[in-house]
């Protein structure tokens, strides 16, 4: 069953001179029960836009959203149900927690607000400071509390009412690296005991990969692809999508004659299964710096030389020149090369998009 819908929904924001800003532009989106599912773009693309009408805070200029069955927010019907009234558990990027409150009652909030009688609330706060490992900490106050920590209150505050829908705004932003990976599991695991339904809003990819069921990419306002963390990392639609998701390397490329050659390189041409496809097209190829082989003993593959060598925690980055363009690439650590070495290299599994999609992005 679907738990939010979108039908056509723009935003539009008034601007000083006269033409509006398109935050939003006609988004239709179904999100399933039970479902984590993110919003992930760069800065200004719509992602909070997008989750306050959601959420009940931003009006629409067009289009209707439904939670369930229920409409909630339609522009022609001039119908806004109040975000307290949409059953949502909502956690922003700042902590949102009330330094003057302990933590019982930071968590208690939403029910005194709703009037519920003080053995529900002591039961439901009970419950969610267990789930959130708060439990013990009734009575400290946030500020005798590490980041970690705050965040749970959030995260307790949040699922108190029992919400069918929760909204994540960059919850883990605040928290340093090895603590959101931690966060990020507990997120997980609270959703699977309670089956809220999840919008996750991130501009880091990784946090998405790992959180999702489905991602949608957001670029701008539009809607650039929605899929699973595997199909839109295997499959990006087009550049932006593909550069978004992880590391990359764009070769621009000329064709003649049923061969690609790189921009700046016309002696020798790259080796390609789909050469043939492609005749009479320019473009960019496409790949990830860990799906480049390197060769010192074949021929096979684009004759090189290795111009750099870097040493990571995860194995080794060479820069080879394809024409007058460096491809990074990374492989383990037991595969040295020296600068200068004369290698081969082969591109395991490249994508290629068309210069007219690459134009298209440009001008916008
Ligand atoms: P970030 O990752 O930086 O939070 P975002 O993807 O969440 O960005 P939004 O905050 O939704 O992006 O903003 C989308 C566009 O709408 C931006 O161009 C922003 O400047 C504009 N915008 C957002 N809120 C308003 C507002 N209240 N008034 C005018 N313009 C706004």
């Amino acid at each position: 069953m679907d738990q939010i819908v979108l039908k056509n929904v723009t935003k539009k924001f008034p601007t000083k001179s006269g033409e509006p800003i398109i935050a939003v532009n006609n988004f239709n989106l179904n999100i399933k029960e039970g479902e984590i599912f993110s919003f992930l773009g760069p800065s200004g693309c719509g992602k909070t836009t997008t989750l306050r009408m959601v959420a009940g805070f931003e009006d629409l200029s067009e289009g209707e959203i439904y939670l369930g069955d229920k409409i909630v927010s339609s522009s022609k019907k001039n119908l806004y149900v109040p975000p307290e009234d949409r059953g949502l558990g909502m956690v922003f990027q700042a902590f949102a927690v009330w330094p003057h409150l302990n933590v019982f009652e930071n968590v208690a909030f939403p029910l005194r607000v709703q009037k519920k009688s003080k053995t529900e609330i002591n039961d439901a706060v009970n419950k969610a400071l267990t789930h959130t490992n708060l439990k013990g900490l009734e009575n400290v106050y946030p500020s005798d509390l590490s980041g970690g920590q705050q965040q749970r209150i959030a995260l307790a505050r949040a699922i108190v009412t029992n919400p069918k829908v929760m909204l994540l705004d960059e919850p883990l932003s605040n928290l340093d690296p090895k603590l959101r990976e931690h966060m990020r599991f507990e997120i997980k695991e609270l959703q699977q005991k309670f089956n809220f339904t999840i919008i996750f809003v991130t501009h880091d990819q990784s946090e998405a990969m790992a959180m999702s069921d489905r991602m949608l990419v957001m670029d701008m306002g539009n809607i650039v692809q929605i899929d699973t963390p595997a199909n839109l990392y295997n499959n990006p639609v087009n550049k932006f999508v593909y550069g978004f998701l992880g590391q990359s390397n764009f070769v621009d490329v000329v064709l003649e004659d049923g061969k690609i050659y790189p921009v700046g390189g016309k002696g020798q041409p790259i080796p390609l299964a789909w050469s043939d496809e492609l005749k009479g097209k320019t473009g960019v190829i496409a790949s990830r710096p860990n799906e480049i082989l390197i060769n010192s003993n074949s021929e096979k593959g684009y004759a090189t030389k290795i111009e750099k060598r870097i040493y990571l925690t995860s194995g080794i980055e060479y820069h080879v020149k394809l024409g007058e363009q460096t491809v990074r690439i990374r492989t383990s650590h037991e595969n040295i090369y020296k600068i200068g070495d004369n290698v081969n290299i082969e591109f395991i599994r490249p994508s290629w998009y068309e210069m007219d999609s690459q134009d298209a992005e440009k001008e916008r």
